[in-house]
């Protein structure tokens, strides 16, 4: 396929090159990433929109979004398909894909899950907004960046999908740094919290899978000094998201809020910024009442 790529950051560069390596004709634009691999390097983004079957962006945020889509979808073809894989606030998404019906395009909002090494090993899970026929055309592209699509429903449904999960992600790694704190208080040893909890009901992706106690569970970032992995100032954004969603649909989401406060304090007011989310636990671990 004929495919566009703007956005070639620590994401969308894995995975313009990864659809390069398949066969895919791609050409790209960013305004400051290097062309990965078997990238042609277009001079705009418009240009990149001229001929593709396929336009996909992977941009750091809504605004940007609109603002690459006013260039963008009056370049395209009829008939093509901009897909949006970055994390985006819903109204944005719908705003960009009522903009592509307009001009007979179609538009797919594929948020993801899986992190940098996801994109590097082509294993992404992609939560798919939009019409079931052009996630049908998009589905040999998704499935060499991904391991897993998820159909979602209509446009902005992806992203719905992706803020949701990762509310409950922030808000269950917050709960879990603490408990690991609370414990080493009371003089609990954090790997007898861990082999309990682990097997227990306070299980979760952030306990088994992420453990935030170095040394304890499988390895994670908390091994590595708690560099990132998944960057607490990306946590903040995505539950900043959430919380705007909620607040534009009328939904109460308190415990969501409060993890949000949490680490806008971390990333603003302490050393958060550049460290994995799961440096809550030694953040906590340092405080105390009083
Ligand atoms: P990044 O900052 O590494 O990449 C974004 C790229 O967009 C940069 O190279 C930048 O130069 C380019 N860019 C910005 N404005 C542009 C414009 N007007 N025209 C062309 N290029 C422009 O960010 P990333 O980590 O690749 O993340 C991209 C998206 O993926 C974000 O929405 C993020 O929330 C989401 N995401 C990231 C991760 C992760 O672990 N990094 C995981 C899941 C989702």
């Amino acid at each position: 396929m004929k495919v566009g790529f703007i956005g070639l950051g620590n994401m969308g560069g894995p995975m313009a090159r990864n659809l390069a390596r398949e066969g895919h004709a791609v050409r790209g634009f960013d305004l400051a990433a290097p062309m990965p691999k078997g990238v042609e390097k277009a001079a705009s983004a418009a240009e990149v929109a001229q001929g593709a079957e396929v336009v996909i962006t992977m941009l750091p945020n809504g605004d940007i979004l609109r603002k690459v889509a006013d260039e963008v979808v009056p370049a395209m073809e009829a008939g093509a398909i901009l897909l949006d894989c970055s994390t985006v606030d819903v109204e944005s998404a719908r705003a960009v894909a009522a903009q592509c019906e307009e001009r007979g395009c179609g538009f797919l909002d594929a948020p993801v899950s899986g992190g940098i090494g996801g994109a590097d090993a082509g294993t992404l899970t992609f939560m798919v907004g939009g019409a079931a026929d052009a996630l049908e055309r998009a589905r040999p592209l998704l499935d060499i960046m991904g391991g897993r699509t998820v159909h979602c429903g209509d446009a902005g449904n992806g992203q719905a999908a992706k803020i949701c999960n990762n509310m409950i992600l922030g808000a269950t790694m917050a709960v879990t740094c603490e408990a690991f704190a609370l414990a080493d208080k009371l003089g609990l040893d954090r790997q007898a919290m861990y082999d309990v909890a682990s097997t227990s009901s306070g299980q979760s992706w952030s306990l088994t899978t992420y453990c935030p106690a170095p040394g304890v569970g499988p390895k994670s970032p908390s091994d590595n000094d708690y560099r990132p992995g998944f960057a607490a100032e990306l946590m903040l954004k995505d539950l900043g998201l959430a919380i705007r969603a909620a607040e534009a649909a009328g939904a109460v989401v308190p415990v969501g809020e409060e993890a949000m406060r949490q680490y806008r304090q971390f990333v603003e007011d302490e050393d958060g910024r550049g460290r994995d989310f799961s440096a809550m636990l030694p953040r906590l671990a340092a405080k105390a009442l009083g």
